[in-house]
């Protein structure tokens, strides 16, 4: 294992667009930055075809999007080790924390945490196959409705995330089917009797099956239709769709955090909503992998700017670190 002396401001963990956007903004400042990537820089945007919601850009490609971020951070300094995956922090007695990869130690005054996390998947043949807009299946309604605008798509799950997506599918799409394993949904009252209204509305496009779930994702060349099954009946049918949207809950990449920071019961990283302070003083979090996120690109690239905006308060001040957000007024003074 090489043990790298040199001393780095900030090592961010992961080069999505939390990390991408950290870096812009630590490099700037002259930090010294590293972003250590397990793969290559670009998380779950990677296998975006098409974006149409990240601002100031009408339409752009995922891998596009993350070359520009990437040469943006790397014109200010910023280095990005890929096939770098983070196995473990360690705080030490000076302040500073010692982070290990599988073959190198490197040592820095501060981390920002943008592991990201991953679509939780439904493991039915199809699913891999068809993965993309492009293709029919997709796991972002927010992203990837309006290229289903009057067309057919199932829906699947009965979380927040489930019910708010399908009622924004249904804005565009000609016919929304809603599947639920139970019959009844985990989301929250308000939620469910907004869908349910919708559901109940004269000439509704939005259908519910509950104790149903999909066994395989067929077609050709793209999402022809789903094998739905009734759970308690164990009928099985073909049902006809243009494409399915899964929203079955997400998985934070945090298992190599257990001990090191506090997570939730899911693997959120717990921090202060506010300022993205982790309980490690000099370690803050970004993007998807944090509790409270709201999952999505725009918001992981302004949580790296986040953090690394406090990150220059807690360089100046390290007693900063203890102070509920409540007593902080402006920390930084601007
Ligand atoms: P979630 O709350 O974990 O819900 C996941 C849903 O998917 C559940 O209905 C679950 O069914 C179902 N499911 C899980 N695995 C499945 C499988 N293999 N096959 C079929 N169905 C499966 O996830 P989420 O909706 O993404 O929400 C994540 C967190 O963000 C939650 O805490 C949620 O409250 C929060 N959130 C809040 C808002 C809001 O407040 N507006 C919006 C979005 C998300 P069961 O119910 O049967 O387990």
């Amino acid at each position: 294992m090489a043990k790298e002396t040199k001393l780095y401001d900030c090592i961010i963990v992961g080069g999505g667009p939390a990390g991408l956007g950290a870096a812009l903004y630590t490099s700037r400042d002259r930090f010294k930055t590293l972003i250590l990537e397990k793969f290559m820089p670009g998380g779950q945007i990677s296998t975006t075809d098409r974006i149409e919601n990240y601002p100031g850009f009408a339409s752009i490609d995922g891998p596009g999007l993350i070359e520009k971020l990437q040469k943006q951070a790397e014109s200010f300094g910023a280095q990005i080790k890929t096939g770098s995956e983070v196995t473990s922090l360690v705080k030490l007695g000076d302040g500073n924390i010692e982070v290990s990869c599988d073959k190198d130690i490197y040592i820095t005054r501060s981390v920002i945490l943008a592991p990201g996390s991953d679509y939780r998947k439904l493991g039915v043949p199809g699913e891999t196959e068809f993965r993309s807009a492009g293709a029919g299946v997709s796991y972002c309604g927010t992203c990837d409705a309006p290229f289903f605008k009057d067309k057919e798509v199932v829906a699947v799950g009965g979380g927040n995330t489930a019910l708010e997506e399908t009622l924004h599918l249904s804005k565009f799409a000609s016919k929304v089917t809603l599947i639920h394993r139970r019959d009844e949904f985990r989301a929250t009252r308000v939620l469910t009797e907004e869908l349910l209204q919708k559901a109940n509305e004269p000439d509704s496009n939005l259908i519910i099956k509950y104790d149903t779930i999909a066994t395989a994702i067929q077609g050709k060349d793209r999402v022809e239709s789903v094998k739905l099954k009734n759970v308690k009946s164990g009928q099985e049918e073909d049902y006809r769709c243009d494409g399915v949207f899964i929203f079955v809950g997400m998985v934070p990449n945090t298992g190599f955090l257990k001990g090191f920071v506090d997570l939730t019961d899911n693997g959120f990283i717990k921090c202060d909503c506010a300022y993205l302070r982790t309980k490690v003083p000099g370690v803050f979090v970004a993007g998807d992998c944090r509790v409270g996120a709201a999952m999505q690109l725009a918001t992981a690239v302004g949580d790296g700017v986040v953090a690394a905006m406090m990150l220059k308060q807690y360089f100046r001040d390290p007693n900063w670190w203890n102070e509920k957000v409540s007593d902080i007024l402006q920390p930084g003074g601007w």
